[in-house]
């Protein structure tokens, strides 16, 4: 039988470790990574706690393949109360931490309290111990990982992060694990708040599994099969600027804070091809995948020359170029660097750059105002000492550090209209004003305005998933097909139902495509390796309602804040301007026929009419203990 799971707690006020054994109930409901991170959160916080106080806890989760044979078990989770959004934080990352976690024989890490001066968490095959990080503290990350690999003498322990901006506790402060970031939601902020540092993993242990033989015959055979797969080549080939020139040639591409949508004038110096060419140098995978999107490059001329790394993704490519008029493609490899170096999230700086650009234009704010930056569309250099000053909170990064949706009141009550967002979180240069049911995706999705958790697919005209019959037949209406029908809350509610569960087994997302599963990879594969590993049998009815049940946890936390109907919406200028140019100008979100879809949503959901999930709706989902928590906080009035 596959081992449960342990839990560590570290307590970093009393210096204190403790194991908790994970109980199979909690496996059957949340199955592990950001579910059971996401249930942990909710059960250790008392409601509108500060998330940088010691009450706030932080938890890093591996999934039940984490370490194994499985394609892509490579991701780790990090939830904590955010305190970018006030509401449920998480983010998740690839590489070796996450199976070095699973090795250790650890599921979860909870860490809580503070401690008294800066430390870093070893764990060492199971075994946890406290270290001082004093001479770590004001390193960046590259350095922080070669300094603590040197100082265990090992260069396969493996490390998780936080640079300058997580010391300053800057609101947009991620988690790095060589170079791979855990971005948003402020994750590495809550870390820089315990003066956490670091936790560095040694993990040798074989992973236990219900039925070893037939998991790592399933296995092979997946791997083979995606490893000779034609529908995995954009990744393994192009790497990261391929959603950014096809968003572009798409037309959704938010080009200058969307002033523009697609059809960007410098996208040529994206075509995948082309980067690939000019700084791919070799791969560089997470832990057992056979996809391979990870590349080591190198900026071979120019200013930036020498400008080495192992992974950038889109996001870096879209927030950093066509977001903020910038075609230098140099410059956000060198940009890329310096974020993962700080420890920033490069989609919530790209988007305040962007902002920042159309203040300026505008004449909201002048250079005076920004410490002497001109920030003109495509200034990659002004762009490089404002993230330079937002990671160490100097002069006008003071604001920036609270993240933009905080920073545009101080700068005049006009300046607010011009940052889109949803629940304090920005969005990652997706322009969705055409597609009805992601924007209400985004304005759903729990962690605020997110990319990866508010697509649905079948509306994407570019991007054909459905026949109209094969939509008919699934969603009870071919019009689904059509980007801007309202018609959306039930496939909307099926995609975020599903595409949470590569999150919680911890898989790479583009393993399942879209999040939908592809030919090579469905979700029966999941459910086959699933039993293979723990014994347990699911179906896709099974999994979704998994999926439906960590969803309301997300969103019972939200209410629990203080959130609901009034916080659904888009906000700033894609709520309420009009796509300005392209096959969908003109197309903009009518209010009524919003508030119409919402209601559905929640009628669908078994929410009320504030969109809170309901005692019965929670009830249901075995989350009775969630519903006490929503009572006892007069949630219900
Ligand atoms: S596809 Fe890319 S992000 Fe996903 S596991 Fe492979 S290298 Fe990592």
């Amino acid at each position: 039988m596959m081992d449960q799971g342990i839990i560590l707690r570290a307590d970093l006020t009393s210096r204190r470790f403790e194991k908790e054994q994970l109980d199979r109930e909690l496996r059957h409901k949340f199955v592990g990574g950001r579910g059971i991170n996401a249930w942990l959160v909710f059960r250790e916080t008392a409601a509108h706690i500060d998330p940088l106080s010691p009450e706030n806890v932080l938890i890093f989760g591996c999934g039940p393949f984490s370490g194994t044979s499985a394609p892509c078990p490579a991701r780790f989770n990090v939830t904590a109360k955010s305190p970018l959004t006030g509401i449920l934080g998480d983010s998740n990352a690839g590489g070796y931490f996450g199976p070095a976690m699973k090795r250790a024989g650890i599921d979860h890490i909870l860490i809580q309290g503070k401690a008294d001066e800066p430390v870093y968490i070893l764990i060492d095959d199971g075994k946890p111990a406290i270290r001082s990080a004093r001479h770590l503290w004001g390193k960046n990350v590259r350095e922080t990982e070669t300094l603590i690999k040197r100082e265990l003498g090992d260069k396969r322990i493996r490390v998780a992060s936080i640079g300058q901006a997580g010391e300053h506790l800057v609101r947009i402060a991620s988690v790095i694990h060589e170079e791979r970031a855990a971005a948003r939601t402020g994750m590495g902020a809550v870390m820089g708040s315990k003066n956490l540092k670091a936790i560095a993993v040694r993990g040798t242990r074989e992973v236990t599994l219900y039925d070893r033989e037939g998991f790592n015959t399933c296995a092979r055979n997946l791997h083979k099969k995606i490893g000779a797969s034609n529908a995995y080549e954009h990744f393994r080939k192009k790497g990261g600027s391929t959603g950014t020139y096809s968003t572009d040639k798409a037309g959704f591409l938010a080009v200058r804070n969307f002033q523009q949508t697609g059809g960007f004038e410098g996208i040529d110096n994206f075509e995948p091809l082309k980067v690939a060419a000019r700084y791919y140098k070799a791969n560089k995978p997470c832990f057992r995948c056979p996809i391979g999107c990870g590349k080591k490059f190198e900026v071979p001329d120019g200013p930036f020359a020498g400008e080495w790394g192992n992974k950038i993704e889109e996001g870096a490519f879209t927030p950093l170029g066509p977001v903020c008029g910038n075609a230098n493609v140099d410059s956000i490899f060198k940009m890329n660097n310096m974020g993962n170096q700080y420890g920033i999230d490069l989609i919530e700086f790209g988007q305040a750059a962007a902002v920042a650009m159309e203040w300026y234009e505008k004449g909201i704010v002048s250079a005076e105002d920004l410490d002497g930056l001109e920030l003109t569309w495509g200034n990659y250099e002004a762009m490089m000492h404002l993230m330079e000053k937002i990671a160490y909170r100097e002069g006008v990064g003071e604001l920036f550090a609270e993240g933009i949706v905080r920073a545009a009141p101080k700068f005049g009550k006009e300046a607010e209209k011009y940052v889109s967002h949803c629940k304090g979180m920005v969005m990652a240069g997706v322009d969705s004003r055409m597609l009805k049911g992601t924007s209400l995706g985004f304005a759903t999705a729990t962690r605020g305005a997110d990319h990866l958790r508010a697509l649905v697919p079948v509306e994407f005209p570019a991007f054909p998933v459905m026949t109209p019959e094969q939509a008919d037949a699934k969603f009870g209406s071919a019009e689904v097909l059509n980007p801007v029908s309202y018609n959306k809350a039930g496939p909307l509610i099926y995609y975020q139902n599903i595409s949470i569960l590569p999150d919680l087994f911890e898989l790479c997302r583009f393993l399942l495509g879209l999040g939908t599963g592809t030919k090579e990879f469905k979700y029966d594969h999941l459910a086959e390796l699933y039993y293979f590993a723990s014994g347990i049998k699911l179906d896709e009815p099974q999994m979704l309602t998994i999926g439906e049940r960590v969803f309301n946890v997300e969103r019972a936390f939200s209410c629990r804040e203080g959130m609901g109907r009034k916080d659904d919406h888009l906000m700033g200028k894609w709520a309420r301007e009009p796509v300005p140019n392209g096959k969908y100008k003109g197309e903009l979100i009518d209010p009524e026929q919003w508030e119409r879809m919402l209601d559905e949503y929640y009628r669908l959901r078994g929410w009320d009419k504030n969109g809170v999930p309901t005692i019965e709706k929670l009830t249901q989902l075995n989350l009775k203990e969630i519903a006490d928590s929503l009572k006892q906080a007069g949630v219900y009035g």
